[in-house]
């Protein structure tokens, strides 16, 4: 199954992410992990990106599809998977479709985690203490909510008019989020 999990920073996206590739044994996508290598690598792509995600603004349509581009078409990817992070924006919704079309491996569902914005900004403190992330700084946060309702918003409605969007509540437990979107996942299940 291609699934495409859409929510705010903070929104737990990434864990819920994490859970379900253990459960459907497919990969975990995620272009904020695959920026993060190359910052951490130092390769040309790692440098121009750097500065860009420490505003916590958008790193380049352009580079973001050669990035996705790549991965996607490694063989691991062939059954599968779960995309975090990408589309971020309608362009970036626009490109996937195109990408996948010619791939004939189209997104089967897009689930979006919805979640209010205090409960955002607590989860992205906590994050912040744990991980040592350079983006979580509260100003860096606030910048990148902003970047979210401006930009990456719009893409939930985006998969909604091709019938593909199903959203869940964020609120609860890890397991009370993961069952709603396990839910999701087995009501569009061919099997
Ligand atoms: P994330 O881990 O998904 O929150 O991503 C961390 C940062 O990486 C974002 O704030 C952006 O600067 C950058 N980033 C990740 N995915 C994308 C994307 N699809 N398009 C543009 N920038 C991205």
């Amino acid at each position: 199954m291609r699934i495409v999990l859409l929510g705010a920073p903070g929104s737990g996206k990434g864990t819920q992410a994490a859970l379900l590739v253990e459960e459907l044994g497919l990969p975990h996508i995620s272009t904020g992990d695959l920026l993060r290598s190359a910052v951490a690598d130092g390769t040309p792509l790692g440098l121009q990106a750097k500065a860009v995600m420490d505003r916590g603004e958008l790193v380049s349509d352009d580079i973001m599809l050669g990035l996705i581009e790549e991965r996607l078409e490694q063989d691991d990817a062939s059954g599968g998977f779960i995309l975090d992070g990408y589309p971020r924006n309608l362009a970036q919704a626009e490109a996937l479709s195109d990408l996948l079309q010619r791939l004939e491996k189209p997104v089967d569902l897009a689930v979006q985690v919805v979640v209010d914005s205090e409960m955002v900004v607590a989860r992205i403190a906590l994050r912040a203490t744990e991980e040592g992330r350079s983006d979580d700084t509260e100003a860096v946060v606030r910048n990148r909510l902003r970047v979210y309702a401006e930009q990456t918003a719009p893409v939930a409605g985006y998969y909604q008019q091709l019938g593909l969007l199903s959203s869940v509540l964020g609120d609860g437990t890890i397991e009370e989020v993961f069952q709603r979107v396990m839910g999701v996942i087995r009501s569009h299940s061919p099997d």
